[in-house]
């Protein structure tokens, strides 16, 4: 299988509760490497940049509002398969569907506050890791 790269964000639901660094043990235990990191805020309207996919969706207004509440952090995690590995450590949207031991199951409070993003798909990856990161940044 390939190394891949995936973008990885810690929520704000997450980063209010002090969870960074267990969800990151979450990622290493897995084989996933953190490649890149960094703690912003978002303002609604970056927020709702990167997620306007979801502009049509009921949830939208509230989703970004959500990831514009707190500092978020940023990150780029590396490894094979690294993009179906990281959905798989995170587990399902919605954390009562979650398998034990991932990191909603364990930490994401709903549905919209579920701790962690991920990537789903090569072509996603890529232009979410380019909207966070420089090539400058990404040190391997
Ligand atoms: P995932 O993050 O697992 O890829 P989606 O792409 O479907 O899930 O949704 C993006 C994000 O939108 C979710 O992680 C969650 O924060 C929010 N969201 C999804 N569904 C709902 C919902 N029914 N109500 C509120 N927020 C939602």
């Amino acid at each position: 299988m390939a190394v891949e790269r995936t973008l990885s964000i810690i929520k704000p639901d997450a980063t209010n509760r002090n969870l960074t660094g267990k969800i990151n043990a979450k990622f290493e235990d897995a084989g996933l490497r953190i490649v890149a990191q960094k703690r912003i805020q978002l303002t609604k309207a970056q927020a709702g940049e990167f997620y306007a996919v979801h502009k049509e969706r009921p949830f939208y207004d509230e989703l970004c509002e959500f990831m514009a509440s707190a500092p978020v952090v940023v990150q780029v995690l590396e490894g094979e398969g690294a993009i179906a590995k990281n959905r798989d450590v995170m587990g399902a949207t919605n954390p009562a569907d979650a398998a034990p031991g991932t990191i909603r199951a364990d930490f994401a409070e709903s549905v919209g506050e579920n701790s962690v993003h991920g990537s789903d798909a090569p072509e996603t990856a890529a232009a979410e890791i380019a909207y966070f990161f420089s090539g400058l940044e990404l040190v391997g």
